[in-house]
């Protein structure tokens, strides 16, 4: 196993994270089955990495109760519906080699049930989400996740045009006023008073951005 992905399941299982790794990204789907029962209510954020692995088809597979945003016309509703879901699905921006999650949302829907609520959250990641440290992880958020998300999600945000932040060296709070900001709100997943609630499956295959 490379030894950047060896140190960063070290430091995620010293932060009372629980760690599954997957050879390849195929065999990521067995391992979220294996953490799911049929009939959970399950929710998830929007990510490349779930299609790019296979769990976005398997969520929506009839095997569970999936709050799915884009079939109902009450989105908030839905939102606050999946802070009490059996187990919340996503990636994350960037995982640090001391182990910690870095995640930016613009709403917060996603930040929001990663630091709260869920009984259980999964977290897939693939090796070129891990960074240095978390100020690495932040540049990345600046200069790659933020910028392909915006204009993955057609959003008219300077970004999605120059391809980075206007404010790649500035704090991390800086930033554009744009109403479509896609990095409003920072959370950093340290180490978790709530052993192995967040369960991060990780590959050294590449997954998403
Ligand atoms: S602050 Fe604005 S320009 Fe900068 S990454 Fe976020 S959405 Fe893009």
């Amino acid at each position: 196993m490379d030894i950047k992905v060896q140190k960063t399941i070290q430091a995620l299982k010293a932060n009372n994270m629980e760690v599954f790794y997957a050879e390849k990204k195929e065999d990521i789907v067995g391992i979220v089955k294996e953490l799911l029962n049929k009939g959970d209510t399950i929710s998830c954020g929007g990510s490349v990495t779930l299609q790019d692995c296979g769990v976005d088809k398997l969520m929506r597979n009839g095997d569970y109760n999936f709050l799915d945003r884009t079939k109902t016309d009450n989105v908030a509703a839905l939102y606050r519906e999946c802070f009490s879901a059996d187990a919340y699905i996503t990636s994350a921006n960037a995982v640090t080699q001391n182990g910690a999650l870095i995640n930016v949302d613009g709403n917060a829907n996603r930040v929001g049930c990663i630091a709260f609520g869920p009984k259980k959250v999964i977290c897939i990641v693939g090796a070129n989400k891990i960074v240095k440290d978390v100020k690495e992880g932040f540049n990345r958020v600046k200069t790659v996740a933020a910028p392909k998300n915006a204009v993955r999600l057609g959003l008219d945000t300077p970004c999605s045009k120059l391809g980075h932040c206007i404010c790649v060296d500035g704090d991390i709070t800086d930033g554009c006023n744009s109403q479509f900001r896609i990095c409003s709100q920072y959370v950093v997943s340290a180490y978790q008073r709530d052993k192995n609630r967040i369960k991060v499956i990780i590959t050294p295959e590449s997954l998403g951005y």
